[in-house]
């Protein structure tokens, strides 16, 4: 009898888990459909400079529009993504098309506004990589100092030649270079002088109650002497309310982006 039970408890879990994986195989399906099917679009998250106040970058932020369930976040897709050579179509799709809506922007209505687009880690592995991003500048005639390709700390600090080659690659061709999500990784200062980055971005964890906690202040005050030390431009990431935006300009950030500043929306929709 126990043994039946056992048996059923199996056969139980198997199902289970061969439903998860006809999920994924479903979704990663989708995905592939999804990009050349016009429901995936980014969105623009406004960067703020904090001595003027203005506008002066977007983020872009990658949105799936599931024509079966909806809008599905990047923090389940992208990660699904990364999981096979699905990145690099999506990668190369979100350059092609976030710097031709901002040079189109750039050009239409003379806004000196600079673009910042996350690539992962596994686009760093492909050879296709300095060229797609050469072509994006080329293509649209967006300046290239005025395009950051923001990578996280974590992907950063895999320490191999050959995302450094790639990373020094990318730079030769005049493209800025941010830390993103700094904090949450092991980086060393070393490391970091040894990279030759442009910006740094303050993790949203580390901003979250600044206002309310002088220790989550005092960690704060530190990263942006450090970064400021090796010439970095310092972002806050996740300012949501007027109180951390105070503190932050105060504490001598450069820049800052948050739902308090603005929240992602289509380029339309930010430009109307
Ligand atoms: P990230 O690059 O660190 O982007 C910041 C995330 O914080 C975004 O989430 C943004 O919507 C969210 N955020 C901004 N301000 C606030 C705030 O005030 N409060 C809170 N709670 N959240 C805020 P999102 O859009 O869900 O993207 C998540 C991550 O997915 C991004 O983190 C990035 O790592 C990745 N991602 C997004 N688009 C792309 C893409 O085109 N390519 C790659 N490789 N990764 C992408
Ligand atoms: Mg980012
Ligand atoms: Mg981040
Ligand atoms: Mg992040």
């Amino acid at each position: 009898q126990a043994k039946s039970r056992g048996r059923g408890r199996f056969e139980f879990f198997d199902v289970a888990l061969r439903e998860r994986m006809q999920r994924r195989l479903r979704m990663e399906q989708d995905l592939r459909d999804a990009v050349h099917s016009g429901q995936l679009w980014p969105a623009y998250q406004p960067v703020v400079d904090l001595r003027t106040g203005e506008m002066v970058g977007v983020e872009a932020l990658l949105r799936w529009t599931h024509p079966k369930h909806g809008a599905i976040s990047p923090a389940e897709f992208i990660p699904l993504a990364e999981e096979s050579e699905l990145i690099n179509v999506l990668g190369k799709y979100v350059l092609r098309d976030t710097t031709r809506e901002l040079a189109a922007l750039r050009n239409g209505r003379g806004l000196d506004l600079s673009l910042k687009v996350n690539l992962s880690v596994r686009q760093l592995d492909d050879p296709h990589l300095v060229p797609a991003v050469r072509d994006a500048l080329a293509t649209t005639g967006l300046p290239p100092g005025s395009l950051t390709l923001e990578v996280t700390e974590s992907a950063l600090m895999r320490d191999t030649s050959a995302a450094a080659e790639v990373l020094s690659a990318l730079r030769s061709l005049g493209v800025l270079l941010a830390i993103d999500d700094f904090g949450t990784g092991y980086s060393s200062l070393a490391q970091l002088r040894r990279l030759t980055l442009d910006t740094l971005k303050i993790d949203r964890s580390f901003i979250t109650g600044i206002a309310d906690s002088r220790d989550a202040a005092a960690i704060v005050t530190s990263i942006i002497a450090m970064a400021h030390a090796v010439d970095l431009t310092v972002v806050a990431e996740g300012v949501e309310t007027a109180e951390e935006l105070a503190l932050l300009r105060e504490l001598g950030c450069d820049q800052a982006q948050g739902y308090h500043l603005g929240r992602p929306l289509a380029a339309a929709e930010l430009f109307q």
